[in-house]
């Protein structure tokens, strides 16, 4: 399969007029191209979504996101994970990391990466969470049939050991409360500089790298001094604390558009949380812009989960980190393609289009890495995921 004379910028520059050929799932050659036949096309790189959560309701209207999964079948649940990974798709969203993983998501997983269904490629991380914890805490208390929890060195060392042993990509943890959990509160601790670093230890040894959800000052340095691989959302992240994790080569995921829509009072959050939302945008809004100018690497992920961040806002998400964070579009673009490769640890294959690399790439309408204002669903003409179209048309 073939395109030609369309402009390509390939994940890291704009390479102009290109003809991009490719065989199954593979990039076979890009070569330049005598002109521009296709003037107001471009191909970016399809965009990889570092953080996400596929299980969750995917249907019409509002439900309790807390119950809805303790009175819905687990069969059930992964047609709406599915659908989930289907709309980021459509919008030109090729990679999902999942951020909360269990047997679901690998199994989604591993039904799409043997071409059970043509879909995106799934990795994912799954959790090692404290007993109260941020992520005990989606499950209420009076439930006795929970997700694992570990508490202390020896109970997280063998959780890891669990996960790794079930396939998993990599480990989450959390070093602070969270906004959606009930109970807790974003200052409450995750754990303790001990057991963190025994996830880490356990998990790099076991080649899994460690995502941390961390909202506050003292979680952000927990998890950085525990030797994290990726900041999750790290909302009141200060320009010391910034400059700490890009000397130590830690990403920074934001997560911004869904604290934005959390805190625009318009979804059914429950007053609890709203209040914890509201408290960490100020901080936020305050400090975050600054703190991150010359820092770490800052990369894509939504932590999209259904009715709250809803699945295909990627790219809301991408003009987020320019229009809230001031990244050049070329750095954000890079953030969600070549960079976020990286993060996931699949730099070698995905996050470019050129020879050798996975056939993943969108066709847009404009040069998103010069205007990101031109990035949006409606400007998406074809995406193209393990080398199959799917979504949109090829240009002719
Ligand atoms: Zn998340």
């Amino acid at each position: 399969m073939k395109v030609s004379g369309i402009t390509l910028w390939d994940g890291s520059e704009e390479l102009g007029p290109s003809n991009i050929e490719w065989d199954g799932d593979k990039i076979k050659e890009v070569s330049s191209a005598p002109k521009d036949t296709k003037q107001n096309y471009s191909v970016i790189p399809g965009i990889i979504d570092t953080h996400v959560h596929l299980i969750h309701y995917a249907g019409a209207g509002y439900v309790d996101y807390l119950t809805w999964p303790l009175v819905t079948s687990k069969y059930e649940q992964v047609i709406h994970g599915l659908a989930h990974a289907y709309k980021a798709l459509k919008v030109g969203v090729t990679t999902l990391r999942d951020l909360a993983a269990e047997e679901l998501q690998i199994g989604i997983r591993n039904a799409l990466d043997i071409g059970v269904l043509d879909g995106p490629r799934i990795l994912v991380h799954c959790p090692v969470g404290m007993t109260a914890g941020h992520g005990d805490l989606f499950t209420p208390p009076t439930i006795k049939d929970r997700r694992p929890t570990a508490d202390g060195p020896d109970e997280c060392r063998k959780l890891v050991r669990y996960w790794a042993r079930m396939g998993s990509d990599g480990i989450k943890i959390t070093t602070s409360g969270g906004v959606l959990s009930t109970g807790d509160k974003n200052e409450w601790r995750n754990y303790t500089k001990e057991e963190i670093s025994t996830i880490v230890d356990e998990a790099h040894a076991l080649s899994m790298p460690v995502a941390a959800h961390c909202h506050t000052e003292a979680s952000i340095e927990a998890a950085i001094d525990g030797g994290v691989d990726s900041l999750e959302h790290a909302t009141s992240i200060t320009y010391e604390l910034a400059q700490k994790a890009k000397k130590k080569g830690i990403t920074v995921a934001p997560t911004l558009t869904i604290l934005d829509r959390i805190v625009s009072g318009k979804l059914p959050i429950k007053e609890e949380n709203l209040v914890k939302a509201r408290n960490l945008h100020k901080v936020r809004t305050e400090r975050m812009k600054d703190a991150l100018r010359d820092g770490p690497t800052v990369v894509l992920g939504t932590d999209s989960g259904g009715q709250i961040m809803p699945f295909g806002l990627q790219l809301d998400e991408i003009r987020a980190m320019v229009n809230e964070l001031a990244l050049t579009p070329e750095q954000a673009l890079k953030g969600a393609t070549s960079l976020a490769a990286k993060v996931i640890r699949r730099e070698d294959k995905l996050g470019k289009v050129a020879a050798g690399y996975a056939a993943d790439f969108v066709v847009v309408k404009g040069k998103p890495w010069k205007n990101i204002d031109e990035l949006r669903p409606e400007n998406v003409v074809a995406v193209v995921c393990r080398g199959k179209l799917v979504a949109g048309q090829l240009p002719s």
